[in-house]
């Protein structure tokens, strides 16, 4: 009995919890509070699903996660409206997140046979008598736990890629967004009637730290770091694999032969839109000193137009989770306490449920603003002497998610630089739209990748296979090898590997 059946038999715990439009304050619905006894009965039942799914050849399982694609495109708008009633951002933003969704999906079911098929290794002079293959492994059960910016689009980066790998998937949707994870869980039932493939269990830490300690075969976490790093405790009591897709502090490099407008329009983009609450936002920019004030006036005369708001021509929404909004507060005090000048806005930008643009200038390097991830509808501009400082301080974080770098000349130079797992040249954010490339980062914005080849191969195991072709007089494990095999392997070796 999987996640849907027991909530509708009243088997779930009476515990509930609400979900709330975050500028309204409306109720968009009434979620149960999954306890760790219903996660280990579903992660059971998912175990069996599972087996199921594998035993499908890899045709019938492409063609089932299309047919779930298929659905999912003609329920856009309402799955718009239902991302945007839990996160409060535009519906036209909620659409934009579904499409990018729909590609990753799409690609990971149409290339996962070609990409884990068995591949044969050379042997190597030695084992010349054996025939070496590595085949790819569902692992069982994913684990994915999820955040509430982008409710579909970033759960699916673990959640597509794993089922299109052979595994099921037991999913634990933030408590902002329960609903788009139920709407999730249910669309796929369509197509896959026969096993729960795709579970919903919802709640607070307590049921995702359940999840973590259930047994799931691979926890998939997308989250804050400070929250990756106990999920990653727990994951080590079992020896559970993890992927930790993290916070980011990302930066963008402006150099002086940049296309000015065009840097500054995407940048902005970038850095607000969905309230600044994307991992990948641009959250801190170095200028080069010629072009500085030029950049500078270019993104505030835009950023002065933008509006928040909950209407359809809202710039972007309320932030989601009110508590963030405490965070971003104080970083853009501190900006200004340490010497920060305010371009745009400052702290009475804050009017709760909404944050106004915030552009401020010349930050010291170690102000909050400019080390933790803000979140929020903001953006530091500093100006550097050359390129090459601009590259040091853009990789002096303890952060390395994504960059994005403006330059007509030395683009694909600078990002070669970068000390971070993506980088966009003359764009922004192109990486999490291409689907046949990994997302991901290093140091605190977590390990592991998601999307493309990497992503597909990320929930397998290789298992190594080798088989003996034919017979050699030289045996070496045995107990029969004489000494006439140790000096022919010894002068082997010399021959092959003694220059
Ligand atoms: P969060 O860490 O508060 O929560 C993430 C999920 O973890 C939620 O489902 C939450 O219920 C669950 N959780 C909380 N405590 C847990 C515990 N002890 N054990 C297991 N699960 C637990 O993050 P959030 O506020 O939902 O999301 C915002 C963060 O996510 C930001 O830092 C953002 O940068 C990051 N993010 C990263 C990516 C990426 O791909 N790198 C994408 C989107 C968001």
């Amino acid at each position: 009995m999987g996640w849907l059946e027991l909530h509708k038999n009243g088997a779930m715990t009476s515990e509930t919890f609400a979900s709330l439009h975050p500028a309204t304050g409306e109720q968009i619905g009434q979620f149960p509070i999954t306890t760790a006894e219903q996660v280990e009965q579903i992660v059971r039942e998912a175990t069996l699903a599972a087996s199921w799914w594998q035993s499908l050849d890899a045709k019938e399982r492409e063609r089932r996660l299309l047919a779930w694609n298929s659905i999912l495109v003609k329920r856009v708008s309402e799955a718009a409206l239902l991302i945007s009633n839990e996160t409060g951002k535009p519906v036209s933003d909620a659409k934009l997140e579904i499409t990018m969704a729909i590609s990753h999906l799409s690609w990971a079911a149409k290339h996962a046979e070609k990409i884990l098929k068995p591949v044969a290794r050379p042997p190597g002079l030695l084992m010349a008598n054996m025939a070496a293959r590595v085949e790819r492994v569902p692992f069982g059960v994913i684990g994915v736990i999820g955040p509430w910016n982008y409710p579909i689009y970033t759960p699916m980066g673990s959640i597509s890629y794993a089922l299109a790998a052979g595994n099921a998937v037991v999913f634990k949707p933030s408590e902002y967004t329960p609903a788009v994870g139920a709407f999730l869980a249910a669309t796929l039932r369509e197509v896959v009637p026969e096993v729960p493939l795709l579970q919903v269990v919802t709640g607070f830490a307590a049921t995702g730290e359940a999840l973590c300690r259930s047994k799931v075969d691979k926890i998939a976490f997308t989250g804050s770091t400070a929250t990756a790093k106990k999920v990653a405790a727990v994951c080590a009591d079992s020896l559970k694999p993890m992927i930790a897709e993290c916070g980011g502090k990302d930066a963008v490099i402006v150099a002086g032969d940049a296309d000015l407008s065009s840097a500054a329009e995407y940048t902005l983009w970038a850095a607000m839109s969905n309230a600044g609450q994307t991992c990948i936002a641009a959250e801190r920019v170095y200028v080069e000193r010629p072009v500085a004030e030029q950049f500078k006036t270019l993104i505030s005369q835009m950023a002065t137009e933008l509006k928040p708001g909950s209407d359809s021509n809202s710039s972007y929404g309320a932030a989601t989770m009110a508590k963030q909004i405490d965070v971003i507060e104080s970083h853009i005090k501190d900006a200004l306490k340490r010497g920060g000048k305010a371009l745009v806005g400052g702290a009475e930008s804050v009017r709760p449920p909404y944050v106004h643009p915030v552009v401020i200038a010349d930050v010291p390097e170690d102000s909050i603003s400019m080390t933790d991830e803000t979140f929020g509808p903001t953006i530091i501009i500093n100006t550097v002497d050359s390129v090459e400082e601009a590259i040091r301080l853009a990789n002096d974080s303890r952060y390395g998610l994504g960059a994005s770098v403006w330059s007509k000349n030395r683009g694909d130079e600078i990002a070669s630089k970068l000390h971070c797992g993506m980088v966009s040249v003359n764009s922004i954010i192109a990486f999490a739209g291409v689907a046949a490339i990994p997302f991901g980062g290093v140091g605190d914005s977590g390990y592991g990748r998601i999307h493309g080849h990497e992503g597909l191969l990320e929930f397998t195991f290789a298992r190594s296979i080798v088989s003996t072709r034919f017979k050699i007089p030289l045996a070496f494990t045995t107990f029969k090898r004489t000494t006439m095999t140790d000096s022919i392997i010894g002068r082997l070796v010399r021959i092959l590997h003694g220059r």
